[in-house]
């Protein structure tokens, strides 16, 4: 089954659309142009009939959209969620175009997904439900059509079957999907891409304010994934991480929290001390740098009229809403978007697959130089570019990627 770009009302893919025709304004880009870049190349919706464990059947929906090939492969991750929809994936599939173009690596955009409560799921429901997928979508997949990464609900576990299934199908290929794990060809360093990167531009952005790095105060909401990894690269560039939350509560502690005896064992609950604060003060912490990395829409206008600190760092996705935005412009903290701030992990993925493709594997070192160069250059371009046309970091980074995607797309000649 497929559909191609159905009409939909109030969505969250017009609202990626929306910052698209904004960036092409700036840019002086036609109307018909931004037509043209707009809607999903292909789309991909299918049936996904699953035997459970207890012999019945589940008949689930997945998809594979594919917004733009202009600059490349297609690239982005499969989520297995309760709420996935055919326009959640397009907006997230657009998102990914513009991610991969600002930070310049060579992919378009894609997302996929099933909806499905992934609680749900034993391991082998799991493992058959991303084998079916597979199946099902093999002929748009591959190294050099769309690479799949993990996403909510999955896993490297769920790419290693991934990859396994399309080399049954095409033979061979590691580079078919990233994020597997590092005994299957998974790349050292990508794990803690994401929050690796959110501090390089953090680093960026404090030395374009020419404040210095060392012992700066920084204020992280969530320790997973992309937390806890802030929180470490945070420590080895010099700043001091004061306050962390989780689901389970946060802490505060001015003199700097100590991670060096809690090994991997990341919870704040593990970290409970005297310290402890009420979590939903934390997005009001006096600080530097405030990171919130955990949930979207966290920065309303109630908490953006308290936000405490100059520089606001969008490690998680969305988690300043509109309202809050305005409020935050008016009051002059500077905040770098989301579409920027957490690419480290798509970045780390380019880094896999390409030494996937060279049979060649980096030491860490050097995914780890790569990732804070690129990080730091992409930085750069944002704020120059909303310095030269005086908007905000966020407008800039989709005019850069707008810019890029456009461009690609005339040389190529995909209009015909
Ligand atoms: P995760 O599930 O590993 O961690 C989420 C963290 O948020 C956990 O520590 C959890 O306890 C905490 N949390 C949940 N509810 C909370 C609350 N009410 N208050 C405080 N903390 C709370 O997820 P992740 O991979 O770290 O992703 C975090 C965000 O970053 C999400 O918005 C995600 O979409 C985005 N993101 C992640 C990646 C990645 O590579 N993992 C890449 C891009 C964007």
């Amino acid at each position: 089954m497929s559909t191609l770009n159905e009409k939909v009302e109030a969505s969250a893919f017009e609202e990626v659309n929306q910052r698209v025709r904004v960036a092409a304004d700036v840019l002086g880009i036609s109307s018909e142009i931004v037509s043209a870049i707009v809607p999903c190349e292909r789309e991909v919706v299918v049936s996904l009939p699953l035997r459970r464990d207890d012999g019945s059947i589940d008949v689930l929906t997945g998809y594979r959209i594919q917004h733009s090939s202009a600059r490349g492969p297609r690239k982005g991750g499969i989520r297995f969620h309760e709420h996935v929809n055919l326009d959640e994936v397009r907006a997230l599939a657009s998102l990914m175009t513009w991610k991969t173009a600002l930070l310049d690596v060579p992919f378009g955009g894609a997302k996929g997904g099933v909806t499905v409560d992934p609680r749900t799921l034993s391991v082998r429901e799991h493992e058959e439900l991303i084998r079916r997928w597979t199946r099902t979508i093999v002929h748009v997949l591959g190294p050099h059509r769309d690479i799949p990464a993990p996403d909510m609900g999955t896993t490297a576990q769920t790419m290693a079957w991934l990859m396994d299934e399309y080399h049954r199908l095409e033979g061979f290929q590691p580079a078919c999907v990233t994020g597997k794990p590092v005994a299957l060809f998974g790349a050292p360093g990508r794990e803690e891409a994401t929050g690796r990167g959110v501090i390089g531009v953090a680093v960026a952005a404090l030395e374009r304010r020419k404040q210095s790095v060392k012992g700066v105060n920084v204020v992280i909401q969530g320790f997973g994934n992309v937390g806890r990894f802030a929180a470490l690269a945070a420590i080895e560039a010099g700043m001091k991480v004061i306050a962390i939350s989780d689901i389970t509560g946060a802490i505060h502690q001015q003199r700097g929290i100590d991670f060096s005896d809690i090994a991997d064992k990341f919870t704040v609950a593990s970290l409970r001390s005297k310290n402890e604060i009420d979590p939903a003060s934390i997005l009001s912490l006096e600080a530097d740098v405030l990171i919130p990395a955990a949930l979207g829409g966290v920065v309303t206008d109630e908490i953006a009229a308290k936000v405490n600190a100059p520089l606001l760092i969008e490690a998680a996705n969305q988690p300043v809403t509109a309202g809050g935005d305005a409020i935050l412009r008016a009051r002059g903290i500077e905040v770098v978007p989301d579409i920027l701030a957490n690419a480290g992990g798509v970045l780390g993925s380019y880094f896999e697959w390409t030494q996937n493709i060279q049979e060649f594997r980096w030491p860490i070192s050097r995914f780890r130089d790569e990732l804070d160069a690129r990080m730091a250059g992409a930085f750069k371009t944002v704020a120059d570019t909303a310095s030269e046309h005086d908007c905000s970091l966020r407008d800039a980074a989709f005019v850069v990627a707008v810019g890029r995607v456009v461009e690609s797309f005339l040389l190529r000649g995909q209009v015909v």
